[in-house]
């Protein structure tokens, strides 16, 4: 028998992006897009075009950037959402537009103010006009888990019989249980007559934790798309997650024998890293597949077992999903080739002039501690390398803390080739190298999250400090990294200051 493929609809970049503290910049969603790509999803979503001028002006890079993925773009089912649409997908080598309509009681009486039949004409509408622009057109039933499934099928037939090549039944709020979602499935692949002409999706939500799980038993019962984000993020509790969905049919082979997904596994890891890397959330450490305990055996009766044989508590290889066994790399003597050539194992094409500042970066990183390992090799891509170019650059500093006295702290940063020099006091030795940060950038922020990890272990491990800085209203956030903490915040406050400085030019730009 042919296995039935099972498309991945990624919407990292929409529905993932639109969640609270999970907003990119423009540079970030192409470097997420290209990524995707890499990971072999089917569909990235790039945005909702009508929503903002940042989505759409996204949506259209996406569209010219990416090659082998389709590109979808969200409208309501409206004429001027599906144009708008249409305008950012149209230079895409797939474009889709993907209309919706809220088809559940409780959204046409509150909502949208109409009846069953009013919402019913407003989907052939819209599909027909969608289709008028492409022949790519998918349709979702909003709040499908909510609607009367006879009426969902009546839409779906609908949809499909004016053009929709696939139709999505979401879990908008996240409400289904597996069996019963799988239920609704089977419902819609038996009642909807035409159901054979169009692909059935699914975009579950994780409310109750059970978006994977009734994904998957979605796939079980007919659905031939998933839609799903990368470390499950999305609104309120997020989304399916790819990771989880991709390596449940890699790993139950038995169950899923009949299907398969495109997904290079092994790009999962990078995947999820880029993207903590660039919202600067970090995900729980016991998250199934890429949070940091997911292959770690502490307990020692798991360690002797895994030593015998690694299968008694391994049921997937962290290689599989892009995880390098050997942690310890480089030291002290390692020249430019063998940095270059553990970049490449670790997925990185560094052009020559990257490859100089990161050479750079990592002869100080390797006499500042012994060992050098790849989770710091990836810091310096990160932090130093891929980030925005600046307008200010942290040069260095120098603080006095302690018990009995007010910490000060003298900062000295780069504006172009001038060295701007200044003090601060404050509540702390690192408030107070804020405070000299922000006289010399005029830049007034308000801290609004602060965390630091140790990227590596050992008492001389790389600390990355992560922040949230809200500007004039906007939060932005900032990464730096550093074997010193103190440096390594004050590497991410100019960082953040770095984008919103940014970020008022661009959209400068684009006005004028
Ligand atoms: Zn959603």
């Amino acid at each position: 028998m042919k296995k039935k493929k099972i498309r991945i609809f990624d919407t990292t970049l929409r529905d993932g992006e639109q969640a609270p503290g999970f907003s990119m910049n423009h540079e970030e969603k192409l470097k997420m897009a290209k990524q995707l790509e890499t990971l072999g999803v089917d569909i990235i979503e790039g945005g909702f075009p009508i929503a903002s001028e940042g989505d759409f002006v996204a949506v259209k890079e996406i569209s010219k950037i990416v090659e082998k993925c389709a590109v979808a773009a969200l409208a309501r089912a409206k004429k001027d959402d599906i144009d708008r649409a249409w305008e950012a997908v149209r230079d895409a080598k797939k474009p889709i537009i993907h209309t919706f309509i809220a088809t559940s009681d409780v959204h046409l009486k509150y909502k949208l103010k109409k009846t069953r039949t009013q919402v019913l004409n407003d989907t052939v509408t819209a599909v027909k006009y969608a289709k008028l622009l492409t022949n790519n057109v998918e349709f979702s039933a909003e709040d499908a888990t909510r609607s009367d499934i006879n009426y969902v099928c009546e839409v779906f037939e609908a949809a499909i019989d004016a053009g929709a090549v696939t139709v999505n039944f979401p879990d908008t709020v996240g409400y289904a249980m597996p069996y019963e979602f799988g239920e609704m499935i089977k419902t819609i692949t038996e009642k909807v007559k035409n159901i054979d002409k169009a692909v059935l999706s699914v975009h579950c939500h994780n409310d109750l934790g059970l978006a994977v799980a009734n994904s998957l038993a979605a796939i079980l019962n007919g659905a031939g798309q998933v839609e799903c984000t990368i470390n499950g993020i999305g609104e309120r509790a997020g989304n399916a997650s790819v990771e989880e969905i991709a390596m449940s049919i890699k790993t139950r082979k038995d169950i899923f024998q009949d299907y398969y997904a495109d997904i290079v596994t092994e790009e999962i890891y990078k995947s999820s890293k880029l993207l903590c890397n660039i919202t600067g959330m970090h995900i729980q450490r016991n998250k199934a597949i890429v949070g940091e305990n997911a292959f770690a055996h502490e307990a020692g009766i798991h360690q002797d077992g895994m030593l015998k044989e690694s299968l008694t508590y391994e049921i997937m290889t962290p290689q599989s999903i892009g995880i390098k066994h050997s942690k310890l790399v480089l030291g002290k003597h390692s020249g430019r080739h063998a940095l270059k050539s553990r970049y490449e194992e670790l997925g990185y094409e560094l052009s020559k002039e990257e490859l100089e500042k990161a050479y750079k970066l990592f002869t100080e990183l390797a006499d500042a501690k012994k060992e050098v390992f790849d989770d710091d090799l990836i810091a310096i891509i990160n932090n130093e390398i891929s980030g925005i170019k600046g307008q200010y650059e942290f040069k260095r500093l120098q603080i006095t803390s302690g018990t009995e006295i007010i910490p000060m702290a003298i900062v000295e940063i780069a504006e172009d080739d001038e060295i701007l020099r200044e003090s601060g006091m404050g509540d702390g030795p690192i408030d107070a190298v804020f405070q000299a940060i922000e006289k010399m950038t005029n830049m007034k922020g308000e801290l609004a999250d602060y965390s630091i990890d140790s990227v590596t272990s050992g008492k001389d491990a790389v600390g990355e400090v992560v922040l949230r800085v809200i500007f004039e209203g906007s939060p932005f956030v900032g990464r730096g990294a550093s074997t010193d903490v103190i440096i390594a915040s004050a590497k991410a406050y100019i960082d953040a200051i770095n984008r919103a400085v940014y970020s008022k030019a661009k959209a400068g730009e684009m006005k004028g």
